[in-house]
């Protein structure tokens, strides 16, 4: 079970109106789902437990959180279903996922505000209380939903450079972004920048 939540000072008003905005939501997915993807098939240890731990303070969790590695396991499981999201290609594909998960994995849409300790917000999970990874799964299920519905394209995208499987949330209109962060897309363009020139050698 989840410790109450928000139990903390909230600081500024700019933070209680910004914390459960959609975006910061699907951002705390995005780096949930980063950290829970180690291919260690062993049960979580005290330094992934702590990276979760340090993801959730980072999107505003507060006071003891007392997440175990029994927890961190079973948010495993969220997080490989929800990179489906991310790996999809078009929006019909995301919405097919995302109706897939809805369906098995979230309860009855509801709002809350945490007994008056948070703007009144939507949950998709059955209680305020509900264990990390059902919450995790609801929701990241409801701000992905959301992005869909309003942009009508894929939330976001796995990084493109071999090797990282870090996922990303798409933003603004430009250019397609291929890439988790900017040091894998300087990475690639070296490495291809190197392949160039090593092809115009063998010529
Ligand atoms: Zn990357």
């Amino acid at each position: 079970m989840r410790n109450k939540r928000y139990t903390g000072a909230v600081s500024t008003t700019d933070d209680w109106s910004t914390r459960h905005s959609v975006l910061a939501t699907a951002r705390r997915t995005a780096a949930l789902v980063n950290v829970l993807s180690g291919d260690d098939p062993d049960r979580p240890g005290p330094a992934e437990v702590a990276h979760v731990t340090d993801v959730l303070r980072a999107y505003g969790e507060t006071g003891p959180l007392d997440l175990t590695a029994r927890d961190v396991a079973e948010m495993r499981t969220g997080a490989a279903l929800l990179r489906e999201v991310f790996a999809a290609h078009d929006a019909d594909a995301a919405a097919a996922v995302l109706n897939r998960l809805l369906r098995a994995h979230t309860g009855q849409l509801r709002l809350t505000s945490h007994e008056g300790r948070t703007p009144w917000h939507p949950h998709l999970d059955t209680d305020d209380d509900a264990a990390w990874d059902e919450w995790f799964l609801a929701s990241s299920c409801m701000a992905l939903t959301v992005l869909v519905w309003d942009h009508q394209r894929p939330p976001g995208g796995v990084c493109a450079s071999p090797g990282c499987r870090n996922v990303f949330l798409t933003q603004g209109s430009g250019p397609e972004r291929r890439y988790c962060s900017r040091r894998c897309a300087t990475r690639e363009r070296v490495a291809a920048h190197r392949r160039a020139r090593s092809a115009g050698r063998g010529r």
